[in-house]
Formats: C-alpha cells, structure tokens, sequence
C-alpha cells in the first residue's frame, strides 16, 4: 500500500460517498484483474502482423459471461477490433475507454522470461505488452465488468473499445472505426494510454494525464548532383548537398512556443522543483533566456526541449553504394514532430529556407495521424482525473503532459473528443532500468497495474454515476 495519512483517510469518507456505494473488494478484483491481464499477454499479438482478433475474442467471451454483449469490428478479419456498451440514462454523452490490443515486437533472447508468459515474480508483471497497452486495455475490460455487476445506474454510457493496430498500422484500428463505426465509439470524453506516475522513496509523486501530444510530419530530403569518378571532386556532389542540408536542419532553433497543457505543465513543475529548475520552467517563454534554459533541456533533459518546440531530428541517411562513385541521389529522413498546432505546410517552407539549396527535395511523409487541439485542462473530465488522482495520492502533483510521441487519441481529438492518457506509477529507479514501453523485460508492478483500474473506476463512477 502506498503510504495515505489518516486525514486524507477522512477526507476520502467524506468526499468520495459516491465510490463508497459500491463495496469493491480491491483484494479480489485485484487478483482477477490480474488473472485477466496475464491472460491477455500470453495472446502474442505482436504487430506485425498483429493477430488481435485472439485478443478481441478473448475480452469478447469474457464479458459474455459477465452478461455483456460485445462486437467485432474487422477490416482484416484477423485484426478486429471490440466494442462494448454500459447503457446509462443519456442525460450525459459518453464516455470511451480505449486500448491497443497489439504490441510491438520483441528479440526474446534478450528478455529474462518469455515475454509471452505472462510471468509473476517478486510483485512485477513481465511480458510484452505489459505497459503498453494491454494494462489500459485489462483495467478497460476490469471496470466494464465492474460497472455490470454492481448495478451501477449511470447517466451516461460507457463505452470500451479494444482496438488493433495503433503500433504503426492505424488503418485496420483506429482509422477504420473513426471513418466506418464512429457511432459505435461516438463519446465526449475518451480515456486511453499515454499517462504516466512517478514513485518516489514508495509515495506516487507526481501523476501525468496526457492531454496533447506532437503530430509526427517526417520529410524525406532527396539531394541530387551529378554522378562521377571518387577521384575527381566536383561541386555537384550529392552526398556533400545532402550533409550540409542534414546540419542546417539539426542546428534550427525552430520557434518556442507553449500551449495551454505545457504552460501549465511547467508552471506546476517549477511548484515542486528546485529554484533554478524553477526559473527555467517559469521562463521558458522569456524572449531573454530563452537560449539558454533550451540549451540547458537539450543537455540535461531532452524532453522539455522537445515539448518547447517542432523538433527536428535526422534518423536515416541513405547515400552512396562504392567508395569510387560519386552518386547522383542521397537521401535522408528527419523525423519531425510539429506542436498541435504547427502550420504543417509554412514549417516545411520555412525548413527549405533553412537549407536553402534548390538541388534538395523537401518530400513529406503521407500523414497518418491528424492534427488536433489539445484537450482542455479545466473541463469536467480533467478536474475529476485531477481529484480522483489526488485523494488517491495526496502527495502527488497533477501535471497535464504533451507526449512527444503519438497515439490513437489524435484521430479522437481530430473528431472532437476530449482525450486524456492515463498510465501506472513507476518507481524513478524503474524508469530508469529500461524495463519500459517498448523495451526488453518489459514489466509492470502488480499494485501499480491493480492502481490503474481502481483509478479508472473511481474516475468513471465520479463522472457517470447517477446520483
Ligand atoms: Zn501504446
């Protein structure tokens, strides 16, 4: 348990009477949750190729026994996606909680266990998948159930999507029930991946609910020049065009700008920092310091840089194929990710101005996630998400994140929905392990996991039940 003091204790009785009628056993449910969760790792639906019908089957057969009615929605019949429906009164619009059921995949010669198996060992979770996403899609399927069998009148319905391919193939998950089933998804607010909570010395410090997150808008640079002998050099030569585009693009200081979710971010960092960071944080926007405090992220933490800002980042080169020839193309990839609300098509004319040299071709990527506002931080759906976190970690501070990655939510926001990411606390000591999303030994603690769906419970009765 983490460590709550008796005052909150009481606070909590007297604040959160709509949980308490519901008697939730924590022990049990916890231990079914998890039950289900391991379950739901040891279907490899590593993406490619995806396989998340298994998945969808599996949530599907155990929500019929629960008495809950599911659908499958497939574009490719083995990667379908599931949806389920608690009916409330419609006097409130609905609420969507969305999964991933694919993962990426995995060199299982690095791993400590199969990760696959779903192994339990000394109060961690190992398995592919355990972080990202099969924990938000457990805790979805958890409190459906929950929802279900405890009777709960609710004003709004709840709405649990299962969705496939969000690991690079949108198109048979996501994509497709935005553009064929969006009445079946159709909500107000939408609660998915993406958050984040820190432990530290056993207390959760700090909680991070994603509101925003930066658009990937990735160019390919094509140089061209003349082909010729290695021995004779010539001004034309492609490789040398492209070098040089490639370190006018990585040394741009693009534009600082916040928005709503980073301004606040940073102001309430700075409340629990060190008065140096503190400074940095609240200047970010100073015309005057404002070199100086990126210089200082870039080197010390790359993150604040990359929420400060469009990021420009060259990841592939492609140039040249004998060491005596001088080719008549070179190519290379700078992966982009813009601020919500970046003009895509200005930036990219200002990157050409930036390289300014017409033997280069700026050739954009074909963009597959939409761009969208940042969902808000006053609204009804983020001040719960802020309460509910509070009283459950009343040592924590709330920070609405950007992710500077992306995830199924743009296509959500992009159709109006406010979105919030939510995820499990993680011990600094862990993040710093590389046992996280994506990487080797992925694992998640069993409490951390079990506290993630007792969050989205206490989240979704606050917001949806009657009375
Ligand atoms: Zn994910």
């Amino acid at each position: 348990m983490r460590i709550i003091s008796a005052l909150v204790l009481l606070l909590l009785s007297m604040t959160a009477a709509a949980q308490q009628s519901y008697l939730v056993d924590w022990d049990e449910i916890g231990e079914e949750a998890i039950q289900h969760f391991v379950e739901l790792i040891r279907i490899d639906s590593s993406n490619p190729p995806g396989n998340e019908t298994e998945v969808a089957e599996y949530v599907k057969s155990v929500l019929a026994a629960e008495g809950i009615e599911s659908e499958l929605y497939a574009l490719d019949p083995t990667r379908a996606n599931l949806v389920a429906r608690i009916r409330g009164n419609g006097k409130k619009r609905p609420i969507l909680i969305m999964g991933h059921t694919d993962v990426v995949g995995v060199q299982p010669e690095k791993w400590y266990a199969d990760p696959f198996s779903g192994l339990r060992e000394d109060g961690f979770i190992y398995g592919r998948g355990t972080l990202d996403d099969k924990d938000n899609v457990a805790a979805g399927m958890m409190v459906v159930m929950m929802l279900k069998r405890f009777g709960v009148e609710l004003d709004r319905d709840i709405i649990f999507l299962a969705e496939s391919g969000e690991e690079g193939t949108p198109e048979v998950g996501i994509n497709f029930m935005v553009a064929e089933h969006y009445d079946a998804i159709d909500a107000e607010y939408c609660i998915a991946e993406g958050g984040q909570n820190v432990i530290e010395d056993d207390v959760v410090t700090r909680v991070g609910i994603e509101t925003t997150e930066k658009m990937p808008r990735r160019v390919t640079l094509v140089a061209r020049g003349t082909p010729g002998h290695g021995s004779r050099p010539t001004l034309q030569n492609a490789v040398a065009i492209l070098a040089n585009a490639i370190a006018k693009a990585s040394a741009w200081q693009t534009e600082v700008r916040l928005n709503d979710t980073t301004r606040s971010y940073f102001q309430r960092l700075a409340e629990i920092s060190a008065p140096e960071d503190a400074w940095r944080y609240l200047n970010v926007e100073n015309p005057e310091e404002s070199d100086a405090i990126q210089q200082y992220f870039l080197e010390t933490f790359p993150y604040h840089y990359s929420i400060s800002r469009t990021s420009v980042v060259p990841t592939v080169i492609d140039a040249g194929f004998r060491k005596n020839v001088i080719p008549s193309e070179a190519s290379a990839i700078l992966d982009i990710r813009m601020l919500p609300d970046e003009n895509v098509e200005d930036f990219y004319a200002e990157l050409a101005a930036v390289i300014d040299d017409p033997r280069v071709e700026i050739v954009p990527e074909h963009i597959y996630r939409p761009a969208a506002p940042p969902s808000e931080i006053d609204n009804e759906m983020f001040q719960t998400l802020e309460r509910v976190a509070l009283r459950m970690y009343p040592d924590a501070t709330v920070l609405p994140t950007m992710s500077t990655g992306a995830t199924d939510m743009a296509q959500v926001r992009a159709m109006g929905m406010q979105a919030y990411g939510i995820g499990p606390a993680r011990s600094v000591a862990e993040m710093n392990s590389g046992f996280g999303a994506h990487g080797d030994n992925e694992r998640i603690e069993e409490e951390a996991f079990v506290e993630l769906v007792k969050y989205l419970w206490n989240v979704v009765i606050e917001m949806s039940a009657t009375g």
